[in-house]
């Protein structure tokens, strides 16, 4: 629920360039990139809302639609007083590859409001939702648009967009995902995206020859990512020696408690600088810190060139588990440097998959146990990983751009059999 600070460059431009990159690798003809690079649909509304003080204020909220070719247009909503059409539309373009790359049946979208929540009360929070709910309502549905969480919204923010579709339209549970266990939610949601990230983690080491028991990790943001991250990875053995929030870093060289920072940071949402089990650093120090896996977990942009970050690193592999926390300028000079960057839309499509899990178990009114959950979400995102390598050795190209062209070519092939 931690709104961030503007990063350097912005999502719409990274994805773009990304696009740009990774169109000529799939061999894309020019009808092909114009369709794929802009949305379907895109909306912009203005959402009115009563304060506690009696005033009426009006946010600025989008949904844009990528693309729904390949299934119903599928992503999450965030609430974030920088939230512009340019950012949104950059995450709705993500999702189509996202989703196209796991092979789940969905296409890509991405809603945000331009809101700080928390200036917001709890009944402001829950109105905006309402507002901004009924603005969209004619866009969503379990076979048009199924909204998720994102930066700033959470499972009771799903649960007020749930009940204000479903006054509409009646019960529809599958209208969207993310919500809590109680009202249809899935087991393993909450900590589907980071279990992804350690699933491609746990592949990339086997693939390569590295350990991940003693290896040692510093993750940037210690959210819903970032936290359940470092605590998976504690649990299988790696030492975590660095993590930051928004308000600065820890740092421990024999590793750092992370069940107890967990409970600290993550459970009772203190600052990571005050936990007592490590040293407090800059946010710009835990750059330096060395390591074997560098996880972005917070912000856009961030690996760039401002400030030296992208040459001040010190890790074997950086593992995107944000999204665009790499700048195309990041790319390159990492890539000069040798060290590989596992993308975003594959390490952290946990999230999203498990989202269609959501989806699938409310149609079927037929809840999975969380064994069956971890199990599919392994097989998904490993067979998304292994296509990715494949191609990449034979292509030669980076990870990303790799991944891009398989993600690229299913949607482009869906638009072509589907007449467009
Ligand atoms: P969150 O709001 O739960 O946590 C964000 C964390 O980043 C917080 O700890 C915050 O303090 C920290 N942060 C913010 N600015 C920072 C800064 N300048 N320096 C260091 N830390 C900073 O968000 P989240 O759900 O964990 O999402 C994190 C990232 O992962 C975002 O890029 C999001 O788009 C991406 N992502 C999330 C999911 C998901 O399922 N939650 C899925 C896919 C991608």
């Amino acid at each position: 629920m931690t709104p961030a600070p503007r990063p350097s460059m912005q999502t719409g431009a990274i994805v773009r360039s990304q696009f740009d990159t990774a169109a000529d690798l799939a061999n894309l003809d020019d009808a092909e990139r114009r369709l794929l690079r802009g949305p379907f649909r895109s909306v912009t509304v203005d959402v009115p809302v009563r304060m506690d003080d009696g005033r009426i204020e009006v946010y600025r909220g989008y949904r844009i639609q990528h693309s729904g070719v390949r299934g119903p247009c599928k992503g999450g909503i965030r609430y974030h007083p920088e939230a512009d059409h340019d950012e949104v539309l950059g995450l709705a373009t993500t999702m189509t590859w996202k989703t196209a790359l796991a092979d789940i049946p969905f296409g890509g979208a991405k809603g945000g409001i331009q809101v700080d929540p928390r200036t917001l009360s709890q009944r402001e929070l829950e109105a905006v939702t309402r507002s901004f709910t009924g603005r969209i309502a004619l866009m969503l549905g379990p076979y048009r648009d199924i909204p998720a969480p994102d930066m700033g919204t959470n499972a009771q923010v799903m649960a007020w967009l749930l009940d204000e579709y479903s006054r509409r339209n009646g019960y529809t549970p599958a209208v969207v995902t993310g919500k809590p266990i109680a009202l249809g939610g899935s087991l393993g949601r909450e900590e589907a995206t980071a279990q992804g990230v350690v699933y491609v983690m746990e592949a990339f080491a086997r693939d390569d020859g590295m350990a991940l028991a003693g290896s040692r990790v510093v993750i940037q943001g210690f959210g819903n990512v970032g936290a359940h991250t470092g605590r998976i990875l504690h649990e299988l053995g790696a030492r975590v020696v660095a993590v930051s929030d928004v308000d600065g870093g820890l740092h421990n060289d024999r590793g750092l408690d992370v069940p107890a920072l967990f409970d600290h940071a993550y459970r009772h949402r203190r600052p990571v600088a005050e936990f007592p089990g490590g040293d407090a650093i800059t946010n710009d120090a835990l750059w330096r810190v060395p390591c074997d896996w560098l996880i972005p977990a917070a912000l856009g942009g961030v690996i760039c060139k401002d400030a030296g970050v992208v040459d001040d690193l010190d890790c074997k592999v950086v593992v995107e588990a944000a999204n665009a926390p790499t700048t195309p300028i990041g790319d390159k000079v990492l890539e000069s440097r040798g060290i590989p960057v596992l993308p975003d839309f594959l390490v952290n499509a946990g999230g999203v998959i498990v989202s269609y899990f959501e989806w699938a178990q409310n149609l079927q009114q037929h809840p999975w146990t969380l064994e069956r959950v971890n199990e599919e979400l392994l097989r998904k995102i490993t067979t998304a990983y292994n296509a990715v390598r494949q191609l990449r050795q034979t292509s030669g190209a980076s990870w990303r751009t790799a991944a891009y062209a398989i993600a690229l070519q299913r949607v482009a092939e869906a638009e072509h059999l589907r007449g467009h």
